[in-house]
């Protein structure tokens, strides 16, 4: 039986076109990447310290 181990389950990270399980919000200011979340994209956290993305602190619950 499996049990829910994982409290985060994988988003896809924007940055390197993949799922990932440490994939935060973060907000994005370029005006040509607008998408349906309006400029709101997951990034995972080897994303976030390569490109210097600071993740927004919003807890959805
Ligand atoms: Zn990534």
């Amino acid at each position: 039986m499996k049990g829910p181990q994982r409290r985060r389950r994988p988003v896809w990270c924007s940055w390197h076109d993949g799922l990932s399980d440490t994939a935060f919000l973060v907000r994005v200011h370029d005006g040509a990447a607008s998408g349906p979340n309006g400029g709101l994209l997951y990034a995972c956290a080897r994303c976030r310290e390569q490109y210097g993305l600071t993740p927004l602190t919003e807890r959805a619950t």
